[in-house]
C-alpha cells in the first residue's frame, strides 16, 4: 500500500440500487468507517445526484460506472463526463470486464474514455484483467500489457486508478490467491512505470474480483495492493463495514 495515503475501498454497484436505497446505504455509514479508508462510491447514474450531497459531507468519494467520450450529441442512452459532474460524481470506471464482454468494449474505446474523463477532471478507475484461459495458458502478462499500453495512450499517470481484476474471479466467489495478486500486480506496476516513468508508482492499483471480508486481511496485506474493487460485497454495509474494518 502505498505511504501515507488511505486504502482505497470501492464498492461497484453494477445495475442494482434503486435512489432510495441508495440514500438509506449512504445513510447507515457512520462517520468513522468513511474516515477509516478512502471509500468510493460507483453507483448507478441515476443515483449519483441523490447521494451527492450526503456522500460529500462524509468524505465519501461517488462516481459512475461508464461514459460516453463525447461531450455532448445524439448519443441516445449514453451519459457524458460533464453529466457525471454536474450529478455530483468525480470518479468513473472505464474498460470493466461486463463492458468489455457484454456491451463489447475495445482497448480503443476505454482509451477515448479514459482520455476524456481526463479533459473534463474526472478520475478514471480503468479495468484491466484476463480470462481464465489466458491465465492457464501463460498468456496473462502479454494480455494485461495490451490492455494498459492500448488503454493509456496519451493518458496522464494523474489522475489515475487501475484495478486489476482477473476476469475469472469476478463473481465467482473464488478470489485470487495472494500469491497470484501479489506476483500480478507486481508485473502491472512494472508495465505502469515503463509507460509513465517514475510517476507510475503513484498510480493507486486496486485488487477486483471476490474480495470479501473472509479474505480482505490477506488480500490487503499485499504491498502492491493500495485498495479494493468491490461487487458483491460491497451491496450491503455490514459486509463492507467488515472488510473496511480489516484494512490497513
Ligand atoms: C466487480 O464486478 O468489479 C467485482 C469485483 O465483483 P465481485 O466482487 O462480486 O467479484
Amino acid at each position: 500500500m502505498q505511504k501515507n495515503k488511505k486504502f482505497i475501498v470501492a464498492p461497484n454497484w453494477k445495475m442494482y440500487m434503486t435512489n432510495t436505497q441508495a440514500q438509506e446505504f449512504v445513510h447507515s455509514i457512520d462517520q468513522s468507517l468513511a474516515n477509516k479508508a478512502e471509500l468510493m462510491l460507483f453507483a448507478p447514474a441515476t443515483a449519483i445526484c441523490a447521494i451527492a450531497e450526503e456522500t460529500r459531507r462524509k468524505g465519501i468519494i461517488v462516481g459512475a460506472q461508464n461514459m460516453y467520450w463525447e461531450e455532448e450529441g445524439a448519443y441516445t442512452g449514453e451519459i457524458s463526463a460533464p453529466m457525471i459532474k454536474d450529478a455530483g460524481g468525480t470518479h468513473v470506471i472505464v474498460g470493466h470486464s461486463k463492458r468489455r464482454t457484454l456491451f463489447g468494449e475495445t482497448d480503443v474505446e476505454v482509451n477515448l474514455k479514459v482520455r476524456a474523463a481526463q479533459r473534463h477532471g474526472l478520475t478514471p478507475l480503468v479495468c484491466i484483467g484476463e480470462e481464465m484461459e489466458e491465465r492457464t495458458s501463460g498468456a496473462y502478462h502479454k494480455v494485461l500489457t495490451q490492455q494498459i499500453v492500448a488503454g493509456l495512450i496519451g493518458v496522464r499517470a494523474e489522475p489515475l486508478i487501475i484495478a486489476y481484476e482477473p476476469v475469472w474471479a469476478i463473481g465467482s466467489g473464488q478470489a485470487a490467491t495472494v500469491e497470484q495478486v501479489r506476483e500480478t500486480m507486481g508485473w502491472i506496476r512494472r508495465v505502469l512505470v515503463e509507460q509513465f516513468g517514475g510517476a507510475g508508482c503513484n498510480i493507486p492499483l486496486l485488487y477486483g474480483g471476490s474480495a470479501k471480508p473472509e479474505n480482505a486481511a490477506e488480500l490487503a496485506a499485499i504491498d502492491s495492493v493500495d485498495g479494493f474493487l468491490i461487487g458483491r460485497a460491497g451491496l450491503k454495509v455490514d459486509s463492507l463495514k467488515a472488510i473496511i474494518d480489516q484494512v490497513p
